[in-house]
């Protein structure tokens, strides 16, 4: 297998998310709230950890997270601590960001971990209506960009908290 094309990884670790960002959410689907809060969990742990094992011996050299909102996975800590113990793997999150402060002590010794925070937009009102969540939603995604910036899980090399403009 030619993994020199293939440096990282990207996992959708679920398709589930707290918010229901008009481009992204069916109308269907309920998003928001529909999941929220909840740690069912659709994904087999054990198998992920392998697969990312074999990434690695195929020369991989980072696995990225994404969802849905990953950390509705409420599992993703094991798979991260499994990361950090079991192989060099560089390792990123992609969340939305609005429930980070739930996992800071799950985070703990996690050095190589690296958390991307999404922002579509730093107008409280806009944002609100893109991701069709309340405005108290953006006051927790900021909150938590600060404490992922305190607490070191913003790696210097990457963009970590970006936003997009409308
Ligand atoms: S936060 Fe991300 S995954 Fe969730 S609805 Fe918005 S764009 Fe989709």
């Amino acid at each position: 297998m030619a993994t020199d094309k293939i440096p990282y990884l990207t996992i959708a670790i679920t398709n589930r998310c707290n918010f229901h960002c008009y481009y992204c959410s069916p109308d269907e689907d309920g998003g928001m709230g529909e999941a929220y809060g909840t740690s069912t969990n659709s994904i087999d742990i054990k198998d992920l950890e392998e697969k990312i094992l074999i990434a690695e011996e195929e020369g991989m050299t980072k696995v990225r997270f994404s969802g849905g909102e990953p950390l509705l996975i409420h599992d993703i800590t094991d798979v991260f601590r499994f990361i950090e113990d079991n192989t060099t793997l560089e390792y990123a999150l992609a969340t939305n960001g609005s429930i980070v402060d739930r996992f800071v002590d799950d985070f703990e010794g996690l050095s190589r971990l690296d958390i991307r925070i999404s922002l579509d937009t730093l107008d409280r009102g806009q944002f609100s209506e893109i991701c069709g969540c309340s405005k108290i939603q953006y006051d927790k995604v900021i909150a938590n960009i600060k404490v992922i910036i305190i607490k070191k899980y913003v790696k210097p090399s990457s963009s970590s908290c970006y936003t997009r403009q409308y």
